[in-house]
């Protein structure tokens, strides 16, 4: 599998630590307000890489964070007039809530900046005491020029580039690269007690402690939106490097942007769209499709009409699985279409070429659709559809999709057989009332008398 490495600027073969194991750890929201959909490219992104290391074998740990405690929390908190904790937990379940919304996989951990505080500090201690780090008035910086590596993840070692980047301003540091590490509280902020005052973490501080924690000195893959190559994981870096001379990660992965107009979407550009929103509006299996339908490091210009064109392939996938009567389980695989897994690997391993990998699945849906061709390949094609796009999100609720999908005729004649026998079992005609039982099971319809009546469900077609 190739990889794009931004730590080297090129496609890399993929090799993991631990042959068979895959540690990802991919910068989740600040929780200060509902995330946008711009946001939900970054996660469904990183959904897919997740889920793909899964279809390939590897026993994947994917960790996502929480920042919790933020100066946009804190400003937050003030204007809506309550506490930071109110704010953070109300957000982290809306977020919890829209990712679900948007069928993504819950990770392997999710932890909250908050929560590992002593470990925060002891790192910003082990910085001092090593010499990369500084104390002024309470605050402590990382010293990026005690560190000859500073700049090799984003090629920068200054704050005047990278385009969205969050530097500080600050005249106390040495160096204008230099981030903050710990930063002091200000009278009435939210603090914690540590060998500098009280005070909270930076940013960049809590990534690295969160990622070391969960996944350990140096991990397989670490990802986020290109915003974070600089500062975020420049710094993320740095502090790891500092530490123990090793990478965090060995490979470093960013999604491109949403924009819109040519411009990232983005809370403080005001032009954002918040994905709750939208999912009022377009299914999530069409926001997924609109973003996977390009390579997730080029950049995608939001475009309502684009979504609704994605929805209409994702509603056309259903209803040629619906034409062939598709039931989930009640289909052998064989191998005759294994030169469609085939090309969709060979896509997926190069650089998770979504794109490519929604094109296999359109001549799968193809194939289904050919009357032409035997049932038999067409029910094949069905199978690979489903399993095919399961790895990139789609087809999370067939069963209910299908079922739902009973012409209303259908459903009309199986109430008017269920009352007939209900009907012979009022009569204790038991033969009638048997028959139309098995003869039902034989087309693939299984009935259950409950106590609330007889409910019945589709099996199996054979
Ligand atoms: P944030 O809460 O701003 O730290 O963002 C959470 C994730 O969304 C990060 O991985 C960001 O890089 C990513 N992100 C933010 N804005 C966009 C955008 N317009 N397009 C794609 N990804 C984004
Ligand atoms: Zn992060």
């Amino acid at each position: 599998m190739q990889l794009y490495n931004q730590s080297k600027r090129k496609k890399e073969e993929f090799i993991p630590i631990t042959p068979g194991q895959v540690k990802i750890y991919a910068c989740g929201p600040t929780v200060y307000n509902y995330f946008h959909i711009g946001n939900a490219r970054a996660f469904i992104f990183f959904d897919v890489l997740r889920r793909y290391f899964e279809y390939r074998g590897y026993d994947v740990t994917y960790v996502q964070n929480i920042t919790d405690i933020d100066d946009k929390i804190i400003a937050q908190a003030i204007e809506e007039q309550t506490s930071f904790e109110d704010i953070a937990s109300k957000y982290i379940q809306a977020f919890l809530d829209d990712s679900q919304a948007l069928g993504i996989k819950p990770p392997t951990h999710q932890p909250k900046a908050t929560e590992v505080m002593p470990e925060i500090i002891e790192l910003i201690n082990a910085l001092v005491e090593k010499g990369n780090a500084y104390e002024v008035n309470g605050d402590v910086y990382f010293d990026t020029a005690s560190l000859p590596e500073y700049g090799s993840l984003s090629g920068k070692k200054t704050e005047d580039q990278m385009p969205g980047a969050r530097v500080e301003e600050n005249l106390q540091k040495r160096n204008p690269a230099d981030f903050t590490l710990w930063k002091r509280s200000k009278p009435g902020e939210p603090f914690w007690q540590s060998p500098w005052g009280e005070g909270r973490p930076g940013w960049h501080t809590e990534c690295v402690v969160m990622s070391r924690k969960y996944l350990g000195e140096t991990f397989d893959i670490h990802g986020g939106g290109i915003d974070l190559i600089f500062p975020h994981h420049e710094n993320e870096l740095a502090q790891a490097l500092a530490l123990t001379g090793k990478p965090l990660a060995n490979y470093w992965m960013h999604n491109g942007f949403l924009n819109v107009e040519g411009e990232k979407m983005s809370k403080s550009l005001k032009n954002f769209f918040n994905a709750r929103d939208i999912l009022e509006h377009h299914s999530p299996e069409a926001i997924r499709f609109f973003f996977l339908s390009k390579h997730y490091r080029s950049p995608i210009d939001f475009n309502r009409e684009i979504i609704e064109e994605s929805e209409r392939a994702v509603e056309n996938f259903y209803s040629s699985l619906k034409s062939i009567g598709f039931v989930e389980n009640s289909i052998v695989e064989d191998n005759s279409l294994s030169q469609a897994e085939q090309d969709f690997i060979a896509a997926m391993d190069d650089d998770i070429n979504s794109a490519k990998a929604i094109a296999v699945l359109f001549d799968l849906n193809r194939q289904i659709r050919n009357e032409h061709l035997p049932r038999t390949q067409r029910e094949q094609a069905a199978l690979m559809l489903v399993k095919l796009g399961r790895v990139l999100g789609f087809f999370q609720n067939l069963e209910s999709i299908l079922q739902d999908s009973v012409p209303d005729l259908s459903k009309q004649l199986m109430e008017l057989i269920l009352a007939y026998r209900a009907q012979a079992r009022a009569k204790k005609d038991w033969a009638v009332s048997d028959r139309i039982r098995d003869d039902l099971a034989a087309l693939g319809i299984e009935i259950k008398d409950t106590p609330e009546g007889c409910t019945w469900s589709i099996k199996s077609k054979h």
